[in-house]
């Protein structure tokens, strides 16, 4: 309800740019600059291998993203759109994949109107696949610990065996991994071949990943690219 409201007030209101608030389009030539993809690889907990992200959530990206979020500007997904390419692609391996969103739980889609990972998807042009679904309830991660994040979601979500083939798991933030970590075991326990695992952003200080493999796609990326609102 509140998204529609926002959005019904950006057609009669001049809501401005959602990364510096300058007047004009939905997100400003310089803040699509400051979200320029910076892909770089992340350690998910456990043995759910590594992810990558498109982006530091973080300043401008944080703001943008937050935008549609929070507050149903969709129009700013097309901003987002390469970052979360450039994950996709340096997550695959080249081969075909579906691309698999976690979905969001049903009270979120339904508050906003729509599925924040799969809006992005299409803004990227990519056809998601929805192949996993929330088995049980689960309580809002946010302010938990990373145990109790873990703990909250263990075998929550459950992957759609006949979607046969190889995978990429998508999300739009990646906090603590724990969501996207479950989301490995569920795909992997439904013999889903999980080829990777993207995120559009991922919140900074996180350790990037070392042990898996340090490939020369890691050196390139390895230096994480500071976004400064
Ligand atoms: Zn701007």
């Amino acid at each position: 309800m509140r998204s529609r409201w926002h959005e019904a007030l950006g057609l009669v209101l001049p809501v401005g740019c959602a990364g510096c608030g300058a007047p004009g389009e939905a997100v400003c030539r310089l803040c699509r600059g400051a979200c320029r993809p910076a892909p770089h690889a992340i350690a998910l907990p456990g043995d759910a291998g590594t992810a990558w992200a498109g982006l530091a959530y973080d300043g401008v990206p944080a703001r943008v993203l937050r935008a549609l979020k929070q507050s149903g500007r969709t129009g700013v997904a097309r901003a987002l759109a390469p970052a979360l390419a450039a994950a996709l692609e340096a997550a695959s391996d080249g081969g075909p994949v579906w691309a698999v969103p976690v979905p969001q739980r049903p009270e979120s889609a339904r508050r906003r109107g729509f599925r924040v990972a799969e809006l992005l998807l299409g803004a990227a042009g990519v056809c998601p696949r929805r192949a996993l679904r929330w088995r049980r309830a689960v309580d809002d991660q946010r302010g938990l610990g990373r145990d109790a994040r873990e703990e909250n979601l263990a075998g929550a979500l459950v992957a759609d065996g006949s979607c046969a083939g190889r995978v990429v798991l998508v999300d739009d933030v990646l906090t603590s991994g724990a969501t996207l970590a479950e989301a490995v075991r569920a795909a992997r326990h439904a013999r889903l071949t999980v080829v990777g695992v993207a995120a559009l952003a991922a919140t900074p200080a996180r350790v990037p990943a070392r042990a898996a493999g340090g490939g020369p796609r890691e050196e390139i990326h390895a230096e994480r690219k500071e976004i400064d609102g």
